[in-house]
C-alpha cells in the first residue's frame, strides 16, 4: 500500500474563511488575526484569510478589509481571498490582495440556493473576475462544490465537474479545489473522478476539499494519496460545514491530516503541538469543541488532571 506516495504534501488552511464564516459568533478582526498569525507560525504557507462579500450577506466576513491590513505582511504566508464577483474583486484589490478564490459548484439547484443562479450562469459573473485577477497577475483558486453529491439533487455529474475544471483553466486558473461538499465521497469515486480529472489537467494544479461528515475524510485523503494527489484543504480544529448543506458539518481537520501524513514519513512543514494551539484559541473564542479526533486525542493527552478513580 501507498508504494507511490510523495515526500511531501501541502495543506492549504481554510479555517479562517470556510471553517469561520458559518459561525454566528462574529469574531473580531484582531482574534481571526491572532489566528491567522498562529496558523502561520505552526508552518501552514497558504492561509485562506477571508471573503470580500458584503457584511449583511455573512456578517462573519464584513472586516476583509481590516483582517487583510492585520495579517498581510506575513512573510512566506500566501493569503487568498474568496471573491463572489466584480466588486468583491475591486474591494480586494483596493487592501492589495495578491490571491483570490473563486467558487461555483456542478449542481444548478445547489448553485441557485446560494447564489440564484444556475452553473453555466455563474460563468458568466466568474470569468470576467477571473480574467481582471488574471491580468492584475493575482494567484488564482477556482473551488468546484458539490462534485461528489449534492443536498438537492443526489448524484452530480463527472462531465459538468470536467466542464467546470475547463473553465477555469481557460480563464488562468493556478488551482483547482474539489470538494466533497457534503461528505458523501467514497474511494472509488475518488478514483473515478482523479482518472477524468487527469486526462485534462496536471494533478498538482488539483487540491482536494474533503468533509469528515461520515468519517471518510481520511480514507478519502489516502486514496487521493496514492493517484498522486498532493493537495489537500483542511481547517484546524474541524471547524466548518455548509450552510445550504444540512447535517455537513465539520472540514477535513488540518490535525488529522497532518497526523496522517506524519505517520507516513510525508513531510507538511507544519508543527502539531503549534497548530493545537491556534485551534484551540479560535475554539476557545467562539465556545466550541473541536471535531478533529487528533487534537481530542491531544488535548487528553495533555491533560495533567489527576483521574478521580
Ligand atoms: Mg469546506
Amino acid at each position: 500500500m501507498l508504494e507511490s506516495r510523495p515526500a511531501e504534501v501541502s495543506l492549504i488552511e481554510v479555517g479562517p474563511r470556510d471553517g469561520l464564516q458559518n459561525e454566528t459568533k462574529v469574531l473580531t478582526a484582531e482574534i481571526k488575526a491572532r489566528f491567522i498569525k498562529e496558523l502561520a507560525a505552526a508552518g501552514l504557507k497558504t492561509i485562506e484569510t477571508t471573503s470580500f462579500v458584503r457584511a449583511d450577506k455573512i456578517p462573519q466576513m464584513g472586516d476583509a478589509n481590516s483582517l487583510y491590513a492585520l495579517v498581510k505582511n506575513l512573510k512566506g504566508v500566501d493569503l487568498p481571498c474568496l471573491v463572489p464577483n466584480e466588486m468583491g474583486l475591486d474591494n480586494a484589490l483596493g487592501s492589495g490582495v495578491k490571491h483570490i478564490a473563486v467558487f461555483t459548484a456542478t449542481s444548478d439547484t445547489f448553485n441557485k440556493k446560494n447564489t440564484n443562479v444556475t452553473m453555466k450562469e455563474s460563468f458568466d459573473r466568474i470569468g470576467p473576475v477571473m480574467d481582471r485577477a488574471h491580468k492584475e497577475n493575482l494567484k488564482i483558486r477556482g473551488y468546484i462544490s458539490t462534485v461528489f453529491g449534492c443536498p438537492y439533487e443526489g448524484k452530480t455529474s463527472v462531465d459538468r465537474l470536467i466542464e467546470v475544471v475547463e473553465f477555469y483553466l481557460k480563464h488562468g486558473a493556478d488551482e483547482i479545489s474539489v470538494g466533497d461538499t457534503i461528505g458523501v465521497a467514497t474511494p472509488i469515486q475518488i478514483k473515478s473522478i482523479i482518472k477524468e480529472l487527469k486526462a485534462v489537467t496536471e494533478l498538482k494544479k488539483i487540491a482536494m476539499h474533503f468533509h469528515d461528515t461520515r468519517s471518510m475524510a481520511m480514507v478519502n485523503t489516502l486514496t487521493s494519496l496514492e493517484l498522486g494527489i498532493t493537495r489537500f484543504d483542511s481547517s484546524a480544529g474541524g471547524l466548518g460545514g455548509c450552510p445550504y448543506a444540512k447535517g455537513a458539518t465539520g472540514n477535513a481537520a488540518t490535525e488529522d491530516l497532518v497526523y496522517l501524513m506524519h505517520s507516513l514519513g510525508i513531510k507538511t512543514g507544519i508543527d502539531l503541538d503549534l497548530l493545537a494551539k491556534a485551534s484551540q484559541y479560535i475554539l476557545g473564542e467562539l465556545g466550541r469543541e473541536t471535531q478533529s479526533k487528533v487534537l481530542k486525542a491531544y488535548l487528553a493527552s495533555k491533560d495533567t488532571t489527576p483521574c478521580p478513580f
